[in-house]
C-alpha cells in the first residue's frame, strides 16, 4: 500500500509537476492562476464572470485604475508619465513608437543587440531616419557595446534592456541627454532601476507581468505632441491617454491578470526582492555553467542576462541527449531560440529557486555521465 503510494507520487511528480523555463508566455505565480481562475467563475461578488463584465463598468474601471497606479508605484514615477495598457504586443510598439514620436525629417538612434532590436529598427525606418549607433551583430550578439557616440539631434535612443533570445542585458545605461526608449518586455519589474531616466518604456505582459494580450507603455507626457501630421486614432498615444486606456475595448482579462501579477510583486516585497531572487537564481545557474566543462557560453560575462541564460553543449552532438533528458525530467522550455540553437533557461520573477536547483542538479549529473 505504502509503496503504491510512493510510486504514484513519483509518477505524479514527474508527469504533472513541471519546471517551467519557458521564454514567454512563461511562468506566473500560482496565486495569480488561482485568483484569475476564480475571477472567470465569479468576479468580486458581482454574480458575473470577469469575461462578461463590461469594460466601462465601475468594477472594471477600478481594475484599470489600480493597475495603472501600481505600475507608477513600482516604477516610482509621477504624473509626468502616462501609463497605457494597449494591444498588439511589443511588436506593434516597434512601429507605434516611431509613428508617435518621429517626424519624417527627424532621426532616431537605435541599438542593434539582437532579434527584437533589429525588428524595431526595420519598422522605425518606415517613419524617419534611423541611425544604428551600436551593434554586436558581427559577434553574434554576444555582448552590449559601450562608449559609443549618440548624435545630439536624435529624437530618441532605442535600446532593448534585455535581449531575450541572445541572453544579454543592459546593466548600465549609456550617458546621454537624448531621451531613452526601452523595450523591457523580458525584464520589466525584475529590478529597481531609476525609471525616471527613461522617456518611454514598453513591454508585452507575457514574460514578467501577466498573460499574453496586453502591452504596457509608459511614456513621458513631454514627449507627446511634437508630431506634425495626423496618425490613426487607435495608434495615437494621446488618444489612449485621454481615454484612460479605454479608447476601445481593452483586453479585459489580460489587464486583470496583469493587475494580479503587479499585486503579487508588491506583496512579495517589490522590485528589490525580485532582484535579489533573480541574482541568486542566475548566480547559481551561471556558476554551474562555468564550472562544468561540458557546457559553455559565448555571452560576455559583464553583459549576462539575469532573466535568460543562453549556453551550449561544448560537444554539439550532446545537445539532443541533454534536451531529451530535460524533457524526461519535466524541464520545460529550455531549447534555444530557433536561430541561435543551444540551451536557453528563462528565470523570470515567478520561477522558484527550486526549479533552478533542480535544473543545475540535472546539468551536474549529465556532466558526470558525459564528462
Ligand atoms: C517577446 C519579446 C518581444 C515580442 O513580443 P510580442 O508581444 O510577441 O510582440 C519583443 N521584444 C522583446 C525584448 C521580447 O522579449
Amino acid at each position: 500500500m505504502f509503496s503504491f503510494y510512493f510510486v504514484t507520487c513519483a509518477f505524479l511528480y514527474k508527469y504533472i509537476m513541471k519546471h517551467n523555463f519557458n521564454s514567454g508566455p512563461s511562468i506566473l505565480p500560482k496565486t495569480v492562476y488561482e485568483q484569475a481562475a476564480q475571477a472567470v467563475l465569479e468576479f468580486n461578488n458581482t454574480g458575473l464572470s470577469i469575461l462578461e463584465l463590461g469594460h466601462r463598468t465601475p468594477q472594471f474601471m477600478s481594475v484599470m485604475e489600480e493597475a495603472i497606479a501600481l505600475v507608477k508605484e513600482l516604477m516610482q514615477i509621477g504624473d509626468d508619465y502616462e501609463v497605457l495598457f494597449l494591444q498588439g504586443g511589443a511588436t506593434t510598439q516597434f512601429m507605434q513608437i516611431p509613428m508617435n514620436l518621429l517626424n519624417p525629417n527627424e532621426t532616431a538612434a537605435y541599438c542593434d543587440h539582437g532579434v527584437w532590436g533589429s525588428k524595431a529598427i526595420k519598422e522605425a525606418s518606415n517613419f524617419g531616419n534611423v541611425q544604428v549607433v551600436a551593434s554586436s551583430k558581427n559577434e553574434g550578439y554576444t555582448y552590449i557595446n559601450k562608449g559609443f557616440a549618440i548624435p545630439d539631434n536624435a529624437k530618441y535612443l532605442h535600446i532593448t534592456s534585455n535581449n531575450t533570445v541572445e541572453g544579454t542585458q543592459w546593466h548600465q545605461l549609456p550617458e546621454t541627454n537624448v531621451p531613452i526608449v526601452a523595450d523591457m518586455s523580458s525584464d520589466i519589474f525584475s529590478r529597481p532601476i531609476n525609471f525616471n531616466q527613461y522617456a518611454l518604456i514598453y513591454a508585452g505582459a507575457q514574460k514578467n507581468m501577466g498573460a499574453a494580450g496586453v502591452t504596457v507603455v509608459v511614456v513621458k507626457k513631454s514627449l507627446l505632441g511634437t508630431l506634425q501630421h495626423p496618425i490613426p486614432a487607435i495608434m495615437d498615444y494621446r488618444k489612449h491617454a485621454e481615454a484612460g486606456s479605454l479608447l476601445n475595448t481593452p483586453p479585459v482579462f489580460a489587464v486583470y491578470v496583469a493587475l494580479l501579477t503587479l499585486r503579487w510583486i508588491k506583496a512579495s516585497g517589490g522590485l528589490s526582492v525580485m532582484e535579489q531572487q533573480s541574482i541568486a537564481k542566475a548566480n547559481l545557474l551561471y556558476h554551474t555553467i562555468d564550472s562544468l566543462p561540458v557546457f559553455t557560453t559565448r555571452v560576455a560575462k559583464e553583459d549576462r542576462s539575469l532573466m535568460n541564460a543562453v549556453f551550449f553543449l561544448q560537444n554539439p552532438a550532446l545537445e539532443t541527449p541533454f534536451l531529451d533528458l530535460c524533457k524526461q525530467e519535466g524541464m520545460v522550455g529550455v531549447k534555444g531560440y530557433r536561430t541561435v540553437g543551444g540551451i536557453r533557461v528563462s528565470m523570470y520573477n515567478a520561477l522558484p529557486m527550486a526549479s533552478v536547483e533542480a535544473f543545475c542538479n540535472l546539468m551536474a549529473s549529465f556532466a558526470q555521465q558525459h564528462g
